[in-house]
Protein backbone atom coordinates (compact mmCIF):
# COMPACT_ATOMS: atom_id res chain seq x y z
CA UNK A 1 0.00 0.00 0.00
CA UNK A 2 1.23 3.77 -0.92
CA UNK A 3 0.66 6.16 2.09
CA UNK A 4 -0.82 9.16 1.61
CA UNK A 5 1.33 12.17 2.17
CA UNK A 6 -0.04 14.31 4.66
CA UNK A 7 1.45 17.69 3.39
CA UNK A 8 2.09 19.50 6.55
CA UNK A 9 3.57 22.55 4.97
CA UNK A 10 0.48 23.10 2.49
CA UNK A 11 -2.05 22.66 5.82
CA UNK A 12 0.34 25.20 7.29
CA UNK A 13 -0.24 28.06 4.66
CA UNK A 14 -3.63 26.97 4.56
CA UNK A 15 -4.24 27.28 8.29
CA UNK A 16 -2.21 30.74 8.15
CA UNK A 17 -3.92 31.92 5.67
CA UNK A 18 -7.40 31.43 7.50
CA UNK A 19 -5.59 33.32 10.57
CA UNK A 20 -4.63 36.52 8.33
CA UNK A 21 -8.09 36.66 7.34
CA UNK A 22 -9.45 36.19 10.67
CA UNK A 23 -7.03 38.66 11.52
CA UNK A 24 -8.22 41.13 9.53
CA UNK A 25 -12.11 40.78 10.67
CA UNK A 26 -10.74 41.38 14.49
CA UNK A 27 -8.76 44.45 13.24
CA UNK A 28 -12.01 45.98 11.64
CA UNK A 29 -14.57 44.68 14.55
CA UNK A 30 -12.17 46.01 17.60
CA UNK A 31 -9.48 48.85 15.75
CA UNK A 32 -6.78 47.44 17.48
CA UNK A 33 -4.76 44.04 16.70
CA UNK A 34 -3.72 41.12 18.04
CA UNK A 35 -0.22 41.25 19.46
CA UNK A 36 2.31 38.93 20.52
CA UNK A 37 5.50 39.55 22.63
CA UNK A 38 8.60 36.87 22.21
CA UNK A 39 11.03 37.37 26.05
CA UNK A 40 14.37 35.95 24.19
CA UNK A 41 17.11 36.13 27.00
CA UNK A 42 20.66 35.61 26.18
CA UNK A 43 21.69 35.19 22.26
CA UNK A 44 21.51 31.48 21.92
CA UNK A 45 21.99 31.17 17.95
CA UNK A 46 19.06 28.79 17.54
CA UNK A 47 16.39 30.57 20.24
CA UNK A 48 17.21 33.51 18.38
CA UNK A 49 15.66 31.90 14.41
CA UNK A 50 12.96 30.31 16.46
CA UNK A 51 12.20 33.73 17.72
CA UNK A 52 12.67 35.88 14.64
CA UNK A 53 10.60 32.62 12.79
CA UNK A 54 7.69 33.68 14.73
CA UNK A 55 8.58 37.33 14.76
CA UNK A 56 7.93 36.96 11.06
CA UNK A 57 5.53 35.16 11.00
CA UNK A 58 3.45 37.38 13.29
CA UNK A 59 4.01 40.36 10.93
CA UNK A 60 3.02 37.98 7.89
CA UNK A 61 -0.64 37.52 9.32
CA UNK A 62 -0.81 41.09 10.88
CA UNK A 63 -0.22 40.35 14.57
CA UNK A 64 1.71 42.83 16.13
CA UNK A 65 4.96 41.39 17.15
CA UNK A 66 6.97 42.78 20.62
CA UNK A 67 10.05 41.46 20.50
CA UNK A 68 11.88 41.35 23.65
CA UNK A 69 15.31 40.43 23.76
CA UNK A 70 17.34 40.64 27.23
CA UNK A 71 21.33 40.12 27.82
CA UNK A 72 22.32 36.22 28.79
CA UNK A 73 23.00 38.18 32.01
CA UNK A 74 19.99 39.36 33.12
CA UNK A 75 18.50 39.61 36.76
CA UNK A 76 16.21 36.92 37.39
CA UNK A 77 13.87 40.14 39.01
CA UNK A 78 14.51 41.81 35.28
CA UNK A 79 12.74 38.84 33.69
CA UNK A 80 9.97 38.67 35.83
CA UNK A 81 9.46 42.53 36.09
CA UNK A 82 8.77 42.36 31.80
CA UNK A 83 6.54 39.17 31.43
CA UNK A 84 4.49 41.35 35.03
CA UNK A 85 4.66 44.32 32.44
CA UNK A 86 3.27 42.46 29.40
CA UNK A 87 0.47 40.41 31.59
CA UNK A 88 -0.94 43.77 32.07
CA UNK A 89 -0.39 45.12 28.72
CA UNK A 90 -3.79 45.54 26.63
CA UNK A 91 -1.94 45.81 23.87
CA UNK A 92 0.07 41.88 23.98
CA UNK A 93 -2.54 39.13 23.58
CA UNK A 94 0.10 36.11 23.78
CA UNK A 95 3.11 35.98 25.81
CA UNK A 96 6.19 33.71 25.06
CA UNK A 97 9.44 33.42 27.03
CA UNK A 98 11.67 31.40 24.41
CA UNK A 99 13.72 28.19 26.20
CA UNK A 100 16.17 27.00 26.98
CA UNK A 101 16.88 30.21 29.13
CA UNK A 102 20.29 30.50 30.82
CA UNK A 103 21.53 28.22 33.67
CA UNK A 104 20.27 30.97 36.69
CA UNK A 105 17.17 31.29 35.59
CA UNK A 106 14.45 28.56 36.42
CA UNK A 107 12.64 28.22 33.05
CA UNK A 108 9.70 26.42 34.36
CA UNK A 109 9.26 29.61 37.37
CA UNK A 110 9.64 32.09 34.18
CA UNK A 111 7.00 30.06 31.83
CA UNK A 112 4.52 30.30 34.88
CA UNK A 113 4.86 33.43 35.31
CA UNK A 114 2.75 34.20 32.26
CA UNK A 115 -0.86 34.42 32.60
CA UNK A 116 -2.84 31.60 31.51
CA UNK A 117 -5.27 33.80 29.23
CA UNK A 118 -2.15 35.06 27.61
CA UNK A 119 -0.05 31.41 27.21
CA UNK A 120 -0.31 30.92 23.93
CA UNK A 121 2.06 27.80 24.16
CA UNK A 122 -0.10 26.13 26.55
CA UNK A 123 2.71 25.38 29.05
CA UNK A 124 1.76 27.01 32.26
CA UNK A 125 0.70 24.58 34.73
CA UNK A 126 -2.72 26.51 35.26
CA UNK A 127 -3.33 25.43 31.22
CA UNK A 128 -1.83 22.26 31.18
CA UNK A 129 -4.28 21.60 34.28
CA UNK A 130 -6.89 23.15 32.06
CA UNK A 131 -6.91 20.62 29.31
CA UNK A 132 -6.44 17.95 31.75
CA UNK A 133 -9.54 18.73 33.02
CA UNK A 134 -11.61 19.28 30.01
CA UNK A 135 -11.84 23.10 30.42
CA UNK A 136 -11.18 25.43 27.62
CA UNK A 137 -8.02 27.00 27.47
CA UNK A 138 -5.19 27.34 24.84
CA UNK A 139 -3.50 24.41 23.94
CA UNK A 140 0.30 23.50 23.30
CA UNK A 141 0.98 24.36 19.75
CA UNK A 142 2.60 21.27 18.55
CA UNK A 143 0.29 18.86 19.79
CA UNK A 144 -2.47 21.03 18.41
CA UNK A 145 -0.92 21.23 14.97
CA UNK A 146 -1.53 17.08 15.02
CA UNK A 147 -4.73 17.11 15.73
CA UNK A 148 -5.21 19.41 12.64
CA UNK A 149 -3.43 17.07 10.32
CA UNK A 150 -5.35 14.21 11.71
CA UNK A 151 -8.29 15.82 10.67
CA UNK A 152 -6.65 16.65 7.51
CA UNK A 153 -6.26 12.81 6.79
CA UNK A 154 -9.15 11.94 7.73
CA UNK A 155 -8.33 9.96 10.69
CA UNK A 156 -11.23 8.40 12.39
CA UNK A 157 -10.23 9.30 16.19
CA UNK A 158 -13.46 8.09 18.08
CA UNK A 159 -12.84 4.59 19.42
CA UNK A 160 -9.08 4.47 17.72
CA UNK A 161 -6.17 2.79 19.16
CA UNK A 162 -3.58 5.82 19.53
CA UNK A 163 -0.09 5.01 20.20
CA UNK A 164 2.32 8.21 21.47
CA UNK A 165 5.56 7.36 21.56
CA UNK A 166 6.88 10.02 24.15
CA UNK A 167 5.79 11.39 27.34
CA UNK A 168 7.21 15.19 27.58
CA UNK A 169 5.17 17.75 29.40
CA UNK A 170 5.78 19.74 25.91
CA UNK A 171 4.34 16.93 23.60
CA UNK A 172 3.87 13.82 25.16
CA UNK A 173 1.34 14.14 27.48
CA UNK A 174 -0.75 17.50 26.35
CA UNK A 175 -0.86 15.22 22.89
CA UNK A 176 -2.48 12.35 24.89
CA UNK A 177 -5.30 14.39 26.45
CA UNK A 178 -6.18 15.92 23.08
CA UNK A 179 -6.30 12.00 21.49
CA UNK A 180 -8.22 10.98 24.88
CA UNK A 181 -11.03 14.07 24.63
CA UNK A 182 -11.36 13.37 20.74
CA UNK A 183 -12.46 10.01 22.19
CA UNK A 184 -9.27 8.01 21.07
CA UNK A 185 -8.15 5.06 23.85
CA UNK A 186 -4.43 6.23 24.76
CA UNK A 187 -1.53 4.26 25.49
CA UNK A 188 1.39 6.58 26.15
CA UNK A 189 4.98 4.75 25.33
CA UNK A 190 8.50 5.89 26.72
CA UNK A 191 11.89 4.82 27.39
CA UNK A 192 11.14 1.93 29.98
CA UNK A 193 7.75 0.63 27.69
CA UNK A 194 8.19 -2.96 27.21
CA UNK A 195 7.95 -4.64 23.96
CA UNK A 196 7.39 -0.89 22.27
CA UNK A 197 6.95 -3.21 18.56
CA UNK A 198 4.20 -4.84 19.84
CA UNK A 199 2.53 -2.01 21.62
CA UNK A 200 2.72 0.10 17.93
CA UNK A 201 1.26 -2.09 15.88
CA UNK A 202 -2.01 -2.11 17.60
CA UNK A 203 -2.45 1.39 16.80
CA UNK A 204 -4.37 2.76 14.74
CA UNK A 205 -2.59 6.19 14.93
CA UNK A 206 0.54 6.23 15.73
CA UNK A 207 2.74 9.24 16.83
CA UNK A 208 6.27 9.17 16.85
CA UNK A 209 7.43 12.26 19.44
CA UNK A 210 11.14 10.64 20.88
CA UNK A 211 14.12 12.19 19.19
CA UNK A 212 15.69 8.72 17.91
CA UNK A 213 16.43 9.12 14.01
CA UNK A 214 14.49 5.87 12.42
CA UNK A 215 13.29 4.53 15.60
CA UNK A 216 9.63 3.34 14.30
CA UNK A 217 10.27 0.61 11.37
CA UNK A 218 8.11 -0.38 8.68
CA UNK A 219 6.69 -3.70 10.63
CA UNK A 220 6.08 -1.15 13.85
CA UNK A 221 3.17 0.01 12.01
CA UNK A 222 -0.68 -1.71 11.54
CA UNK A 223 -1.62 -2.23 8.37
CA UNK A 224 -3.49 0.79 7.33
CA UNK A 225 -2.56 3.25 10.38
CA UNK A 226 -2.52 6.90 10.46
CA UNK A 227 1.40 7.85 11.45
CA UNK A 228 2.09 11.22 12.42
CA UNK A 229 6.39 11.50 13.06
CA UNK A 230 7.01 14.28 15.49
CA UNK A 231 11.08 13.73 15.40
CA UNK A 232 13.53 16.13 14.06
CA UNK A 233 16.96 14.72 14.69
CA UNK A 234 20.22 16.43 12.59
CA UNK A 235 21.87 13.89 10.74
CA UNK A 236 24.70 14.55 8.22
CA UNK A 237 22.26 13.62 5.78
CA UNK A 238 19.85 16.95 6.57
CA UNK A 239 16.92 16.62 8.80
CA UNK A 240 15.44 13.53 9.71
CA UNK A 241 12.02 12.30 11.58
CA UNK A 242 11.43 9.23 14.19
CA UNK A 243 10.55 6.89 11.73
CA UNK A 244 11.50 5.58 8.76
CA UNK A 245 9.57 6.76 6.36
CA UNK A 246 10.32 5.04 3.28
CA UNK A 247 9.45 1.26 5.57
CA UNK A 248 6.19 2.86 7.37
CA UNK A 249 4.88 3.57 4.22
CA UNK A 250 4.69 0.87 2.58
CA UNK A 251 2.44 -0.58 5.12
CA UNK A 252 0.67 3.25 6.77
CA UNK A 253 -2.88 4.71 4.82
CA UNK A 254 -1.47 8.21 5.43
CA UNK A 255 2.06 9.42 7.13
CA UNK A 256 4.03 12.83 7.85
CA UNK A 257 7.28 13.21 6.15
CA UNK A 258 10.00 14.98 8.16
CA UNK A 259 10.62 17.32 6.98
CA UNK A 260 7.19 19.35 5.99
CA UNK A 261 4.70 17.08 8.37
CA UNK A 262 4.61 18.30 12.16
CA UNK A 263 6.91 21.57 11.88
CA UNK A 264 5.17 23.78 10.07
CA UNK A 265 2.88 23.20 11.54
CA UNK A 266 3.45 24.45 15.00
CA UNK A 267 4.13 28.13 13.93
CA UNK A 268 0.47 27.99 12.51
CA UNK A 269 -0.71 27.01 15.44
CA UNK A 270 1.16 30.04 17.83
CA UNK A 271 -0.62 32.23 15.33
CA UNK A 272 -3.89 30.84 16.00
CA UNK A 273 -4.09 30.48 19.80
CA UNK A 274 -2.78 34.49 19.24
CA UNK A 275 -5.96 35.43 17.56
CA UNK A 276 -7.41 33.03 20.00
CA UNK A 277 -6.37 34.36 23.37
CA UNK A 278 -7.23 38.67 21.81
CA UNK A 279 -10.66 37.28 21.31
CA UNK A 280 -10.92 35.41 24.76
CA UNK A 281 -9.41 38.55 26.30
CA UNK A 282 -11.94 41.08 24.43
CA UNK A 283 -15.02 38.47 25.51
CA UNK A 284 -14.14 38.95 29.06
CA UNK A 285 -13.74 42.34 29.20
CA UNK A 286 -17.38 42.43 27.27
CA UNK A 287 -18.70 39.79 30.09
P1 LIG B 1 11.97 14.73 25.15
O1 LIG B 1 11.53 15.67 26.20
O2 LIG B 1 13.42 14.38 25.04
O3 LIG B 1 11.14 13.37 25.32
C1 LIG B 1 11.45 12.23 24.59
C2 LIG B 1 10.56 11.11 25.04
O4 LIG B 1 10.92 9.95 24.29
C3 LIG B 1 10.68 10.75 26.51
O5 LIG B 1 9.40 10.52 27.06
C4 LIG B 1 11.51 9.46 26.49
O6 LIG B 1 11.20 8.55 27.53
C5 LIG B 1 11.10 8.85 25.18
N1 LIG B 1 12.12 7.95 24.67
C6 LIG B 1 13.45 8.18 24.52
N2 LIG B 1 14.06 7.10 23.98
C7 LIG B 1 13.10 6.19 23.79
C8 LIG B 1 13.10 4.86 23.27
N3 LIG B 1 14.21 4.29 22.82
N4 LIG B 1 11.93 4.19 23.22
C9 LIG B 1 10.79 4.77 23.65
N5 LIG B 1 10.71 6.02 24.14
C10 LIG B 1 11.87 6.71 24.22
O7 LIG B 1 11.56 15.24 23.71
P2 LIG B 1 10.32 16.12 23.18
O8 LIG B 1 10.54 17.55 23.53
O9 LIG B 1 9.02 15.50 23.51
O10 LIG B 1 10.58 15.97 21.61
C11 LIG B 1 10.60 14.70 20.97
C12 LIG B 1 11.01 14.87 19.52
O11 LIG B 1 10.05 15.71 18.88
C13 LIG B 1 12.34 15.57 19.31
O12 LIG B 1 12.96 15.05 18.15
C14 LIG B 1 11.96 17.01 19.07
O13 LIG B 1 12.92 17.70 18.29
C15 LIG B 1 10.67 16.84 18.32
N6 LIG B 1 9.76 17.98 18.44
C16 LIG B 1 9.35 18.58 17.29
C17 LIG B 1 8.51 19.66 17.35
C18 LIG B 1 8.06 20.31 16.09
O14 LIG B 1 7.60 21.44 16.08
N7 LIG B 1 8.14 19.62 14.98
C19 LIG B 1 8.05 20.15 18.58
C20 LIG B 1 8.43 19.47 19.75
C21 LIG B 1 9.30 18.39 19.66
P3 LIG B 1 11.46 8.88 29.10
O15 LIG B 1 10.39 9.83 29.49
O16 LIG B 1 11.34 7.57 29.75
O17 LIG B 1 12.84 9.48 29.16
Amino acid sequence: MAAQIIDGKALAARTRAAVAEEVQAFVDRHGRRPGLATVLVGDDPASAVYVGGKQKACAEVGIQGFDHRLPGDAPREEVVALLDRLNEDPDVSGILCQLPVPDHLDGVELTNRIDARKDVDGLTVASAGRLALGMEGLRPCTPEGVMLLLAEAGAELRGAEAVVIGRSNLFGKPMAQLLLAANATVTVCHSRTRDLREVCRRADVLIAAVGVAHLVKGDWVKPGAVVIDVGMNRLETGLTGDVDFAAASEAASAITPVPGGVGPMTIACLLRNTLRAAELQLEEVAA
